[in-house]
């Protein structure tokens, strides 16, 4: 077997990682890059096999930085099976072709204000080429096997980070490997505690936190304060949410905080139709988290839903506080743009992120402190109250990750780190060759092994 990593090296996205095993070729997780361009600038490169030479893509999740490169190794001939949960295949027909629509809007509207370098710029894939995609989707129930042949097979479990996100556990030749994709939390407010993995002879564990801690405090508790000191100045909050998993995350603490008449009386508005569809997503699959039909149809019906642009846009018109959940949760797309363009001038407001931001992002740069920010070619000043809510975050910090570790009876042979920062992934390596001395390594973009 030889592994290649194609991507999450040193990084946190794009995610891909090759298998190559008895004349098959598989690839775990296929997604995109994001944030500073030189990585971006991926994405536009040729692919590192012929796609077509790719017998299957198993997914971790549906997240875009692990499943947005897909219609575009279609487009470029990859005609396999796609295998993932249940879940990630209903999120991924939201996901991908979102972000095939997102794509051709920043291309019109690049070509339409002369801001891109690149002319005519061009989307990597369109609406129809996403949709295209989802034909070769093969949804699979979780800890069921799935055979390439009787010695190589692989099974899905869940890891606990957004809904239908799994481990993804392959044996070959009475050996295996474990990829973590992105590790959930034991005490997350939706989903359930990640499966407790015990063995692997190899294990790719990722490093989003892998050199921080999740704040102690409540976030909700920080949430309700947030909240309450801007309604109180007449200012509105502005909540980029990624709007699978983040926004419902954060649908639900407001249904918490409402129950405890904890919140000042200004309406919510989900304004993201991805947000929504992945709402009723959770409510689907209400066996595989802790919410159950009821509570999400509650939790659901707390705030109220902006569809069509011209709700959205009519948001933008009213003078009353509020609440505005929107997407995308790093601020690089979507509505949450118009909202940053409308709020993030004025002292009374506050823009809050609730999730990781990758460096490069817009996201990154106003947590940052950046004092100026650009939108659609066009400068915006940060007077806004910025805050970065860590503590509600979907992925483990260093303490949970090493927890999960320690449920593993036996070292693996080698531990591979990828998906963090290169100081995140060193301080990760560290702390495990520390607490476990196990054989642990930060891999490099390209670098492949033979396992
Ligand atoms: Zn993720």
């Amino acid at each position: 077997m030889q592994l290649t990593f194609l991507g999450a090296a040193q990084t946190v996205t794009g995610s891909k990682y090759l298998l190559e095993h008895k004349n098959k070729k598989i690839l775990v997780d296929c997604g995109l890059f994001q944030g500073h361009k030189e990585l971006r600038q991926r994405n536009w490169e040729k692919f590192f096999i012929d796609p077509s030479e790719i017998d299957a893509i198993i997914l971790t999740h549906a997240h875009i930085d692990h499943s947005g490169y897909i219609p575009l190794l279609v487009k470029n001939g990859f005609r396999g099976k796609i295998f993932c949960s249940a879940a990630t295949f209903d999120l991924c027909k939201i996901l991908l072709t979102d972000s095939g629509f997102l794509q051709e809007e920043d291309a019109r509207r690049a070509n339409r204000y002369k801001y891109s370098k690149h002319d005519p710029a061009l989307p990597l894939y369109n609406e129809a080429e996403a949709e295209e995609s989802l034909k070769f989707f093969q949804p699979l129930a979780f800890n069921q096997k799935h055979d390439f042949d009787e010695t190589f097979y692989f099974t899905l479990s869940p890891s606990g980070h957004i809904l239908g996100s799994a481990f993804v556990s392959i044996f070959f030749d009475k050996k295996s490997i474990i990829f973590s994709g992105d590790l959930g939390r034991k005490n997350d407010l939706i989903m359930k505690p990640p499966t407790q993995l015990q063995q692997a002879d190899y294990l790719l564990i990722e490093s989003t936190y892998g050199d921080r801690l999740h704040e102690k405090t409540d976030p909700t508790q920080v949430l309700k304060e947030i909240i309450n000191k801007t309604a109180a100045r007449g200012g509105t909050i502005v909540i980029p949410a990624f709007a699978v998993g983040r926004a419902q995350n954060i649908l639900f603490q407001l249904y918490l905080l409402k129950q405890q008449n904890a919140l000042p009386n200004i309406p919510i508005f989900l304004d993201s139709p991805m947000a929504i569809d992945a709402s009723e997503i959770l409510r689907k699959y209400s066996g595989e988290h802790k919410l159950g039909k009821d509570l999400c149809d509650k939790v659901c019906k707390i705030a109220r839903y902006t569809r069509s642009t011209e709700e959205s846009k009519s948001l933008n018109e009213t003078k009353m506080p509020m609440i505005i959940i929107s997407a995308s949760g790093m601020a690089e797309g979507g509505r949450v743009l118009h909202h940053l363009k409308n709020y993030i001038s004025d002292h009374k407001n506050t823009i809050l992120f609730t999730g990781f931001q990758a460096g490069g992002t817009r996201g990154d740069k106003i947590i940052r402190g950046e004092k100026e920010i650009k939108i659609h070619g066009n400068i915006y000043e940060v007077n806004a109250e910025i805050v970065n809510l860590t503590g509600s975050s979907a992925h483990a910090d260093y303490e949970e990750i090493l927890d999960w570790l320690s449920n593993f009876k036996t070292a693996p042979k080698k531990t591979f780190i990828p998906h963090g920062s290169p100081e995140a992934a060193a301080s990760l390596q560290e702390k495990i060759v520390k607490k476990f001395g196990w054989n642990a390594v930060v891999p490099e973009y390209l670098q492949a092994e033979k396992l």
